[in-house]
């Protein structure tokens, strides 16, 4: 018997904070076995066309995604685009619109890690991002672990960038309702992504969950590079509560770098409908 086909619909390349040309990761897919991939870069995408094109060369199937970054409730989260089509005008603008300010963002994350004594990072960021108008934090902590302040990334994110911490900006990102409206208008589905990585108690969680159904999301990332195996059944549960689909997503952002390799998770609960099932 064939094995099952191995889904992986959360995937970041150079064209926002992953270090893989488009090409590269969807060569790398195709090696560990990955039958369909989803690239759903950050606010960004310009990575799309290159990546279908190598997976045509590489019999995989690639997903048009995105990952909107979104302001809710005093707070972030993210919302990922499964099937866009990436030549949408209203989800173009949209996306440009979020890009816009970053780089604005980027100096002002410098100038407070300048104040703590790390001077240079924005041009050290900006230096780690082949997209100009896509500098993430996931640049600035490269940019503090290659310059030996911090050990890894993921002890940056303790340290610094973060709420109360050296590097940290508010920022407003697009509205909860408006991204998903985009990614419909591109003929997409809107999945909420990484829960369990939202630094929020039950009640809220609920609430986002109840007003992301209600603006038209229709899936919840329930494995995901950054649920622990604990945390898979508990957003399974949600899932099933709110009716929602369930995504599976690596979030793979670089080799090596802590997070997630491609195509390697945890298999969807049982009770889970997956996401494709929608399609
Ligand atoms: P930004 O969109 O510029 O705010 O950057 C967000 C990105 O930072 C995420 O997509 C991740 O790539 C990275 N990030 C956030 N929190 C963590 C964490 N705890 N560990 C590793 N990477 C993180
Ligand atoms: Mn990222
Ligand atoms: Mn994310
Ligand atoms: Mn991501």
């Amino acid at each position: 018997m064939a094995s099952p086909v191995i889904f992986d619909l959360h995937s970041h390349s150079s064209a926002s904070d992953g270090v893989l040309s488009p090409r590269d990761l969807v060569v790398r897919a195709a090696q560990l076995g990955v039958g369909v991939l989803a690239l759903t870069d950050h606010d960004e995408l310009r990575g799309l066309a290159e990546a279908a094109g190598t997976a045509v060369e590489q019999g995989i199937e690639l997903v048009a995604g995105v990952e909107i970054s979104v302001s809710w409730a005093g707070r972030t989260v993210h919302i990922v685009g499964l099937r866009i089509d990436p030549d949408n005008d209203a989800l173009r603008a949209g996306l440009a619109v979020n890009r816009s300010g970053r780089r604005e963002r980027a100096m002002r994350m410098a100038e407070s890690l300048a104040a703590t004594g790390i001077p240079g990072a924005f041009e050290g960021a900006r230096l780690l991002a082949s997209n100009e108008e896509l500098i993430s934090r996931t640049h600035f902590a490269r940019f503090l672990v290659g310059k030996g302040y911090v050990k890894d990334v993921k002890t940056v994110f303790k340290k610094f960038l973060v709420r109360g911490k050296p590097g940290y900006v508010p920022h407003q990102w697009a509205g909860l309702a408006q991204s998903v409206q985009w990614i419909r208008a591109a003929g997409g589905v809107a999945v909420l992504a990484h829960p369990g990585r939202y630094d929020m108690g039950k009640e809220k969680m609920s609430l986002l969950m109840a007003e992301f159904k209600e603006v038209g999301g229709i899936g919840l990332e329930v494995v995901t590079g950054s649920h622990t195996a604990d945390q898979v059944p508990i957003y399974a549960r949600h899932a099933e509560r709110f009716g929602f689909f369930a995504s599976v997503g690596s979030d793979f952002h670089a080799p090596g770098e802590g997070g997630r390799e491609l195509g390697r998770l945890m298999p969807l609960p049982a009770n889970c409908r997956p996401i494709w099932e929608a399609w």
